[in-house]
């Protein structure tokens, strides 16, 4: 795979030291072993002691790490962000402990398993590495450099948006943000044979609404005509066969105007005339699976049910969790009122668990955009197309938006169907050659900036 005491061999090495410290992150904060982030503290300022002396470094908000690299300029920075915590594991669902960061398989196709290969540590170390090796190259950036390295990204802590605040105070206007997101991806649009690079210039926003049916009670033996729990079905069921619209947000168009000159015909002439073609694509790709489903729409899902505390008394209150996801465009106020209109039921109380809008949507043209595609065609390869697209899932990132108009979420790794599906779940794993080739990304763009 790679000799012993290459450089690329030792950064492996630290990088599995790395992986093996449990710093899981649970929604109950009292289940954090606290301990873990102190001693991946440590082992970070261990295994990069270059970077440790050169940079300064902060611990806010207890164990969340802003660094900063002190270039030429103070003006305009660049941001890279990761976040330090990882989701809990089961541990029998894995193939290989999911802390034991073991190598499997070697040569080109060689892969390091364990819980946070990819996310996020998988970023994080590869960050660490290509700072390292530039101080060490006595390299002085251009403008300022900041790693910004959350604590609890996975249960949407505080970590990353005490680090903005730090920044606010200080007047940081960053020029580019650049956090996990997409990554270089095949086969995932429909017609595109060409690796893509996602980039993501915008999140969905996230809310929960809690739908609740209240009645008297009473003895299951003598049931109403209409109880809680029926109410409460029908309303879910209407919300089921009445989806939010479907709808090409301005980054999906960009995507696929983007993707058009690679897709073969029709699809490129369906690609390149939105204006026209736009529904009739967004109605086929809403039958392509669920994540193609999720960039043309906003969507919503019934999650927590409950009812009655017992099986033979009825509910007083029937209840259910509507988890929602806001494309583009979308917000909080108005998806609510879409969901009371669609249930059409005064006596179903429709209640904002909590909710954040859509982020806002970054520019996939000017300086920052191409500094990035730049990084990607550079490290990652001439054939990979850099695309604009509107990240799925939420990330820290979006706290950054209020100090930046360029925040952008790429993980600049090479992956499959199958080590995509294996982020939050059991046997997620990297291949070393395309961790390798992350850190490459991270010293190109670093030098660009
Ligand atoms: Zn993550």
């Amino acid at each position: 795979m790679t000799a012993p005491s290459s450089p690329d061999h030792e950064a492996i090495e630290r990088f599995r030291r790395l992986l093996r410290i449990p710093t899981i992150s649970y929604t109950d904060e009292s289940r954090v072993d606290t301990a873990r982030f102190e001693e991946f503290r440590d082992a970070l300022a261990d295994a990069y002691p270059a970077l440790h002396e050169r940079l300064e470094r902060e611990v806010v908000d207890g164990h969340s790490l802003l660094y900063r690299w002190r270039g030429t300029s103070d003006r305009d920075p660049l941001v890279l962000m990761a976040h330090q915590d990882v989701v809990p594991v089961v541990e029998s669902e894995w193939e290989h402990e999911p802390f034991a960061a073991a190598i499997v398989g070697d040569g080109n196709t060689a892969e390091l398993h364990a819980r946070g290969a990819i996310d996020d540590k998988g970023s994080l170390v590869a960050i660490m590495e290509a700072v390292e090796r530039l101080v060490g190259q006595g390299f002085t950036p251009s403008r300022d450099v900041y790693l910004a390295f959350g604590h609890n990204e996975e249960t949407a802590g505080g970590g990353a948006r005490a680090i903005v605040e730090v920044l606010r105070e200080r007047k940081v206007r960053p020029m580019l943000v650049l956090d996990e997101g997409g990554a270089v991806v095949d086969g995932v649009i429909p017609g595109i044979t060409v690796p893509t690079a996602m980039i993501g210039v915008a999140e969905r926003g996230v809310m929960t609404l809690t739908l609740t049916v209240r009645e008297g009670g009473g003895h299951a033996s003598t049931p109403p005509a209409f109880p809680a729990t029926a109410r409460l079905a029908r309303a879910i069921g209407r919300l089921h066969r009445h989806p939010f619209p479907t709808r090409m947000a301005p980054p999906v168009r960009a995507m696929f105007a983007t993707l058009a000159p690679h897709a073969p015909q029709p699809l490129r002439a369906l690609f390149s005339n939105l204006a026209v073609t736009g529904p009739v694509l967004a109605r086929i790709l809403t039958l392509r699976g669920a994540e193609m489903n999720a960039i043309v729409r906003t969507t919503a899902v019934v999650t927590e049910l409950a009812g009655a505390p017992g099986e033979n008394v009825l509910a007083t209150r029937a209840r259910a969790s509507v988890n929602i996801r806001l494309l583009t465009g979308d917000t909080v106020a108005g998806a609510t009122e879409r969901v009371r209109r669609v249930v059409g039921d005064p006596r179903v109380e429709i209640e904002v668990r909590h909710g954040s809008d859509p982020s806002p949507v970054s520019p996939w043209r000017g300086a920052a955009w191409r500094t990035l595609a730049s990084a990607v065609h550079r490290s990652l390869g001439e054939e990979v197309v850099a695309t604009p697209y509107v990240q799925l899932g939420a990330s820290d990132s979006r706290w950054f938006t209020v100090l930046s108009d360029h925040v952008y979420r790429f993980t600049p790794f090479h992956l499959t169907r199958a080590e995509r599906d294996a982020l939050h779940s059991h046997n997620e794993r990297i291949r070393v050659q395309v961790w390798l080739r992350g850190i490459d990304f991270y010293r190109e763009l670093i030098a660009a900036c």
